[in-house]
């Protein structure tokens, strides 16, 4: 009965430290490895199969199969009972290898004599490396206690492996985790290339000795660790309470919750007594932990498997005796890699970084927004990113393309380094463009505006030579903290803002919060579909108090200067007026109270919904001005998510009907003397730019980085040649008039 016999896996652990202190040669170390474990738990097979690379595992080392079989044998991800262990990253325990589900027949390996086997992953923080195996004859199950050692054994390997413990000449080099170049391709998140080297958010800690010699001295460092880590939890919660500058509540409650849950703790001494250092215990559980997450759809339950997975992280760094990367000693070329970011960490980071690589992360999450407010190239949903990549790799990120090379060959730099001289070149084109202006062949003058929602976006408006800012999203102050900012610092913030813009205007959006951007510190019901919910407008007049004080903000922040503020997400011609009859209010007593009243004030409406393309014309004729944000027009117009990639980019902005519909508004507008100007992110696309301003937008609002793209296309085209191809597309029935409108630059030789 071999099976049953009680294995001590400290005895295994110790005896594999022995064997990893003695020299050799990769190989050599495997071998030993493999007799080794086969002894400690009586197998009569033990074979190591390790990753050579995405698809394929390879057969490296065995005590019992063919030797022959030894770099030969390889099986793909999922395929046969190794790889699906692999895939599902789970252990496989069967009396009856042969008919088990997926068993697949390697002859050369002599292994069909073999009944039983009990695979588990070798794995380290979620990410399989190899498979180890044991075998043997007889048809019987092997007990829990040879799964658990087996699993304890395979924790050994994979620190080992990640140590680079297993590398040697020839077959040898797959066993090289994280040194070759690795691709990751995710989605846009900003535009933009970079060049640099890797800054982990949360530093790897690499366990150089992963088998603990006094397992007791292991426990009491680990409840040191606890002990500290229940305090930083306990802190950060005062901090919260008190201060009002730690994290969103709910997830700090989690933490507290995780933090105590002596289950987690137990399963943690439990590895530690089994042999394993401490860190390297907290890491099983880890890997664990990121197993499940992998496969929970649940939203909710995935986001407190994340909260346990930082837990752990912050256990890690007490172990090891890391600080957390605040960003204060990084290096200039420094690109970030997370897993995901809140908005203040990564404006804590702030202009230090070149890039930023995020495995999550959505299109409108609030990194990305500050990404874009820091004009950094912005990857998200690159994935495996934060296991591969190491601290100082060499890294190239391609904002545009969505892709990232890490240690990349020299073939490929090459080619990235060409493409960002490319750019440079023409930026240093655009430069000289910057004081003329965005005038058409036929004489139509645009207004090129730039959109910003920080303060460090201010400088770049005398350099890329917009007019003004078209769009102040106001509600990143909102977002970076952890409660409603005070009246008086806004004030001095959007003091600051026009005194940098100068004599430029500044039109200020009140608060839009609500559908992708959620305030940590508001009670928010929960909305079936948030993105036609309670937001913006709709907010601020259900929550008069926080308008109010914003617009005195304005007003006290303006100093008696000219003061531009427009409304989000206006839907009717009487959301407006109580809005606006709000800011006359607020101007009244404003005046009362002493303070200077701005020397002239107007109160626009941003258009984002289709209905108010049809308000009265008392809207049109009450509203200072109109500014369409268009990446909620159009999510509204054809009815599809701008969040979700599966259809955000499936309707053309140059489709004949959208265009019809700007035109519709730019005619109303047009009737009223009402001035219109365009602010979603289309308008810094220079085709789209081209079709929105040759259907009547004579202002566009966009990113810092687009001016000089699209001010260079504007100033060589003829708008009523466009104008003809549009109507020439409408009077055929083609649906978007962009082929038409990239042949006719591309006969022009016009470059975009
Ligand atoms: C828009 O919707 O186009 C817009 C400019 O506002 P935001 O992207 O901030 O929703
Ligand atoms: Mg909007």
């Amino acid at each position: 009965m071999p099976f049953s016999k009680a294995v001590d896996s400290r005895i295994i652990l110790t005896r594999l430290r022995e064997t990893l202190a003695e020299p050799g040669e990769g190989q050599e170390r495997l071998d030993r490895i493999v007799k080794l474990i086969a002894n400690g738990i009586v197998a009569e097979v033990c074979s190591v199969y390790l990753r050579r690379d995405d698809e394929w595992l390879e057969l490296c080392a065995t005590q019992g199969l063919k030797p022959e079989s030894v770099h030969h044998t390889r099986l793909r991800m999922g395929q046969g009972l190794v790889g699906r262990i692999a895939e599902r990253a789970e252990p496989l325990n069967t009396g009856d290898a042969a008919h088990t589900a997926g068993f697949r027949f390697m002859p050369e390996t002599g292994e069909e004599i073999y009944s039983s086997f009990l695979g588990v992953p070798i794995q380290r923080l979620g990410e399989v490396l190899g498979v180890l195996v044991v075998q043997n004859r007889e048809a019987r199950e092997y007990s829990d206690d040879v799964v658990y050692a087996l699993e304890v054994v395979a924790m050994v390997i994979a620190e080992m492996a990640e140590l680079g413990a297993f590398i040697g000449p020839g077959p040898m080099e797959i066993a090289r985790p994280h040194q070759g170049p690795f691709f990751a391709r995710g989605l846009v998140g900003q535009e933009g290339v970079a060049e640099g080297r890797v800054v982990l958010h949360e530093p790897n800690i690499v366990v150089s000795q992963p088998i603990s010699e006094d397992p007791e001295e292991e426990c009491a460092r680990l409840r040191a660790a606890i002990t500290a880590l229940r305090a930083e939890v306990d802190e950060m919660l005062e901090a919260d309470f008190l201060t009002m500058t730690g994290e969103h509540r709910d997830v700090l409650h989690a933490y507290r919750m995780f933090a105590h849950d002596k289950g987690w703790v137990r399963r943690i001494e439990d590895s530690i007594l089994s042999g394993l250092a401490a860190e390297v215990a907290v890491e099983k559980e880890q890997s664990a932990t990121r197993t499940r997450m992998s496969r929970v759809a649940d939203p909710y339950i995935r986001e407190r498997l994340h909260d346990l997975d930082d837990l752990s992280n912050r256990l890690l760094r007490l172990l090891a005796g890391i600080e957390p990367n605040n960003g204060r000693d990084i290096p200039d070329d420094a690109i970030l890699v997370a897993r995901n970011i809140g908005p203040a960490e990564l404006l804590d980071y702030g202009r230090k970084l070149r890039g930023v690589v995020l495995e999550e992360g959505s299109v409108g999450s609030h990194a990305a927004i500050v990404a874009r407010a820091l004009a950094i190239p912005l990857v998200i949903q690159a994935e495996r990113i934060t296991r591969e990549a190491q601290n100082g790799d060499h890294i190239l990120v391609d904002g545009d393309l969505a892709t990232v090379h890490l240690r990349p060959e020299d073939s490929v730099t090459n080619a990235f380094r060409e493409k960002i001289e490319m750019l440079a070149e023409a930026q240093e084109e655009y430069a000289t463009l910057r004081d003329k202006p965005a005038t058409t062949c036929d004489g139509v003058t645009i207004g090129l505006h730039m959109n910003a929602g920080l303060m460090a976006d201010l400088p770049s408006l005398p350099k890329c030579g917009a007019l003004g800012v078209g769009l102040f999203r106001t509600e990143l102050q909102f977002l970076i903290r952890s409660t409603v900012p005070r009246r008086a610092d806004l004030a001095a913030l959007y003091n600051r803002i026009l005194n940098a813009a100068g004599e430029r205007p500044v039109i200020f959006r009140t608060l839009d919060i609500g559908s992708d951007k959620v305030l940590p510190y508001m009670k928010r019901p929960e909305e079936p579909n948030p993105a036609l919910g309670w937001r913006a407008i709709r907010v601020g007049l259900d929550r008069k108090g926080v308008m109010r004080m914003q617009l005195q903000a304005l007003v006290r922040g303006a100093q008696g200067r000219p003061l531009h503020v427009m409304f989000p997400f206006v839907a009717e011609a009487s959301e407006h007026e109580a809005a606006r009859e709000i800011f006359l209010s607020v101007l009244e007593r404003e005046q009362e109270l002493g303070h200077t009243i701005p020397a002239t004030v107007r109160i626009g409406a941003m258009l984002e919904t289709p209905s108010l393309a049809y308000a009265p014309g008392r809207f049109f004729k009450m509203t200072d001005f109109i500014s369409i944000g268009g990446n909620d027009l159009k999510q509204f117009f054809f009815a599809a998510d701008r969040e979700n990639e599966l259809v955000r980019r499936r309707y053309d902005t140059l489709s004949i009907s959208f265009l019809d519909f700007i035109g519709h508004i730019v005619g109303r507008c047009h009737e009223h003397g009402t001035p219109l100007s365009f602010c979603g992110e289309d308008a810094g696309r220079p085709v789209d730019a081209l079709g929105l301003v040759a259907t009547g937008i004579r202002t566009l609002s966009m990113r810092p980085a687009s001016i000089g793209p699209v001010k260079a296309l504007l100033r060589q085209v003829d708008l009523g040649e466009v104008r003809a191809l549009i109507a020439e597309a409408r009077a055929a029935g083609t649906c978007s008039a962009r082929p038409a409108i990239e042949a006719y630059l591309a006969r022009r030789g016009i470059a975009h």
